[in-house]
């Protein structure tokens, strides 16, 4: 595949004239204009310099009660630099973390499938004018090869599949490699490995193409905008590429909604243009699409950009951010949009991840490969001519589990909230009820429990039974009405059963 797409180059225009549909951006605009007003974004920052201790305190104080901030409020936040405002927002943060998601935190694994990409970004290392890169797509033999790894070897449960963006690797090679990963069923300790959500990671797409992979059980769509300030966009994107349209992808979140796709996650790549600028770009991103649909994005990713394979740009970004101002855009982000989760990547490396996630981290990737077949090939597993960007943190999925165990976090492999309708508006809607924690609450030991008995190493058992014994005396406490029933289900996990859920 990977010299054949190589020597076949592809005609873009005619790729951008198939794939892209003005009327698909234009019927989300509000009197032609964008949710992202870049002067309006400025003057918020700008008024809202040197922000008063009081108004810090009582934008704190409302964040507390899990509402959702407004822009010059989030501005405000941004602005503060006073150490003490700073102890306040971390405890902020903090609490609000516990109140909507409890101790719980989930993981999963990027699936790279393809690095075939015909966009040209400055910062990234598929980059089509990158000739330091080893290109092909996987072939389905090759993606159940990958999942046999992650299923079965690792334990995961929940993938990201990545993909550039390629007329070779379109809308029906992506339901394809969806159905290959879920029909992956491989015997462990006690059952059998499978991965039950699979996210995804791909170019914007059209309404039709979010309907079809709708129908075949995407989890996730997930597209970063990378950065929401139009002039540097253009920039980095060079005209003539798909990904130059900066609407197209900053509508395909609407489409996705539209298309029934109701989990979906934004993101911007850290160092591209101002971080604060950045963050008021997601907040104002996830205030249009619940202004526009009901519900706000299911996840936020922040990543920050990383150095890549003979990719110049990112050895000097100009933007680059301090890890001091990344803890707190971190935290701005908890406290301004409770309700969505938040991905903290392996971009990171391990001290930082420890550090941030109580912060207001809700999931986290582990056992992570990035080169191309990197799972099953071992041997050339950590190339860099197969890898996108360079990894922080390489810890096993056991690893990290015994890491979070130790300091009193449940690793959570539901999957259940997708595969009985609760997605989209209706998690929102428990979430803010506080009926969805109590469902994840009993979906989290059952899933850790599985996954202790199929795959924890016996050190990471012993710090797992410690959470899971807590736990178990958390639900007779606070739900004694189902307690019965749970335990009966405890059991029944204990014994083998697989995939009971509440
Ligand atoms: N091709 C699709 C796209 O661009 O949306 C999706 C796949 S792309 C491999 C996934 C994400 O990786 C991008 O959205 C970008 O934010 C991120 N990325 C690219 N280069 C990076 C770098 N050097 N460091 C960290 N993240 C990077
Ligand atoms: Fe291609 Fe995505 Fe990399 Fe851009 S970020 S070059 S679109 S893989």
């Amino acid at each position: 595949m990977s010299t054949q797409a190589q020597a076949n180059p592809v005609d873009v225009k005619d790729y951008a004239r198939r794939k892209i549909r003005p009327e698909e951006v234009e019927k989300y605009l509000v009197n032609g204009r964008d949710f992202i007003d870049p002067a309006l974004i400025e003057r918020q920052l700008a008024d809202a310099a040197n922000p008063d201790p009081g108004r810090i305190r009582d934008i704190l104080a409302k964040a507390l009660e899990i509402n959702s901030l407004a822009p010059p409020e989030a501005a405000a936040l941004l602005n503060v630099n006073d150490p003490k405002a700073l102890d306040e927002m971390r405890d902020v943060a903090g609490r609000i973390k516990r109140k909507v998601y409890d101790n719980r935190i989930v993981t999963f694994a990027p699936l790279y499938v393809s690095n075939l990409c015909v966009n040209k970004c400055v910062y990234c290392g598929f980059r089509a004018d990158n000739p330091a890169i080893n290109r092909r797509r996987l072939e389905q033999p090759e993606i159940k090869a990958e999942t046999e790894v992650l299923a079965g070897r690792i334990g995961h449960k929940r993938l990201i599949a990545v993909f550039g963006e390629h007329p070779s690797t379109d809308t029906d090679y992506i339901a394809e490699t969806l159905r290959t990963i879920y029909a992956v069923s491989v015997p462990v300790r006690k059952a059998r490995g499978q991965i039950r959500r699979v996210n995804v990671n791909a170019a914007p797409l059209s309404i039709a193409d979010l309907k079809t992979l709708h129908e075949v059980g995407i989890g996730t769509f997930q597209v970063f905008q990378e950065t929401y300030h139009p002039e540097t966009y253009r920039r980095l994107h060079p005209a003539g590429t798909l990904k130059a349209d900066f609407r197209w992808r900053l509508y395909c979140m609407h489409r996705s909604m539209e298309a029934g796709v109701d989990d979906v996650g934004i993101g911007a790549l850290f160092g591209l243009y101002d971080w604060r600028f950045e963050v008021m770009g997601l907040l104002a991103h996830a205030r249009d699409l619940e202004r526009q649909f009901g519900i706000g994005p299911h996840t936020v990713s922040f990543p920050r950009i990383e150095p890549a394979a003979n990719t110049p740009f990112v050895d000097r970004p100009r933007h680059k951010v301090s890890d001091a101002d990344f803890e707190k855009l971190l935290l701005v982000i908890r406290i301004a949009i409770p309700y969505t989760g938040m991905i903290l990547t392996a971009r990171e490396n391990a001290e930082t991840r420890t550090r941030l996630i109580p912060h207001g981290v809700t999931q986290i990737d582990a056992s992570s490969r990035i080169g191309i077949g990197a799972y099953s090939d071992r041997a050339t597993e950590q190339k860099e001519k197969r890898q996108q960007f360079i990894l922080g943190d390489t810890r096993t999925l056991d690893e990290v589990i015994r890491g979070l165990a130790r300091s009193g976090l449940i690793t959570s492999f539901c999957t259940a909230g997708y595969r009985c309708g609760r997605t989209g508006k209706c998690i929102m809607d428990l979430l803010r009820s506080g009926q969805e924690g109590k469902f994840c609450k009993l979906n989290a030991i059952l899933t850790f429990r599985e996954w202790l008995d199929d795959f924890a190493s016996e050190e990471t058992r012993q710090a797992g039974e410690a959470v899971i014994a807590s736990e178990i005396e958390e639900v007779r406490r606070q739900m004694p009405k189902v307690f019965e029933q749970f335990i009966a289900g405890y059991e029944k996990v204990k014994n083998g059963t697989r995939d009971l859920y509440f």
